[in-house]
């Protein structure tokens, strides 16, 4: 298998996991990977479950994550989910690239579903002149998402959180779209099949989705967790959370969702960020699909 695209059947559907890159976070532009992503981790328990992973605690300084979006062939309907980073770092900004060697044009997707406003999920609805790269799509977004990064309200608290880069890169990918875009405010079919799911706290409006064809089932848990150990300790939240309890909500909602015949994709995960989430009484564990080498 290649690193670049995974095609899997849900039902009918045909969806493809397709990498838009991979980033690494360090510091100093962000806190080391354990302060970062398990912030209020006990450090005792932390450090066990680290080396369970095999991650060497005192030496791990840098966490490589992957960028994976989702391409969803649902009847007539090609869905994309997410649009990746552009060029946010020096490995992102492979989806347009993926998405060619699969045949598929921009031209060609129908509708775009952006889980949230941050860069690595929006990065790519735009080109550098703040053209439309999807030309043909209904956008679709939580509508408190799309507000907290575009009213003028939300504008001054995120400035007072030093996330102005953020904001940046949310009004270039958001505004030239804003006349292709539906908004979203409660739990309904998006497209038959594909439905909006509400789990605020790594942003405001965060959206989950499940996906389901005949018997089948994909649960798109997008950034409510973003890294495996998050599945097992779903109380453990991300610095990048916004609102950590909405998190932890949040994730008991989406596990109690999961069944063990779901397909569960990531996109942070590990290439190509599909598993299953294995439950034994009160307690969850990642169980990839396949492994990457
Ligand atoms: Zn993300």
């Amino acid at each position: 298998m290649n690193k670049e695209n995974f095609a899997f059947k849900i039902g009918d559907f045909t969806c493809t996991a397709i990498s838009d890159g991979s980033l690494t976070y360090a510091p100093p532009v962000f806190p080391a990977p354990t302060a970062f992503l398990f912030p209020n981790a006990p450090k005792g328990i932390l450090e066990q479950v680290l080396h369970e992973h095999n991650i060497q605690p005192e030496h791990w300084t840098e966490w490589i994550s992957p960028y994976t979006c989702l391409m969803i062939n649902a009847e007539e309907h090609r869905v994309l989910v997410d649009t990746g980073a552009d060029g946010l770092g020096p490995n992102t900004g492979n989806l347009l690239q993926n998405l060619q060697r699969q045949g598929v044009s921009p031209r060609d997707i129908d509708t775009v579903i952006l889980t949230h406003g941050h860069p690595d999920h929006l990065g790519g609805n735009t080109t550098l002149e703040g053209k439309p790269i999807f030309p043909n799509a209904r956008f679709v977004m939580w509508k408190s998402e799309w507000d907290f990064w575009t009213s003028k309200q939300s504008e001054q608290i995120i400035k007072e959180h030093g996330m102005e880069l953020l904001l940046s890169i949310a009004h270039k990918n958001l505004l030239p779209i804003q006349d292709m875009v539906t908004l979203v405010d409660n739990e309904s079919e998006i497209l038959p099949g594909i439905r909006a799911i509400a789990t605020p706290g790594h942003t405001p409006g965060h959206m989950a989705l499940t996906i389901s064809s005949k018997d089948e089932q994909l649960l798109v848990i997008a950034d409510a967790f973003i890294h495996p150990i998050h599945i097992e300790h779903p109380d453990w939240y991300a610095a990048i959370d916004a609102i950590p309890q909405q998190v932890v909500n949040s994730r008991r909602r989406l596990l109690n969702l999961n069944t063990e015949k779901t397909v569960v994709s990531a996109f942070h995960f590990p290439f190509p960020g599909l598993g299953h989430i294995l439950q034994k009484g009160e307690e969850w564990k990642w169980q990839p699909i396949l492994k990457v080498n």
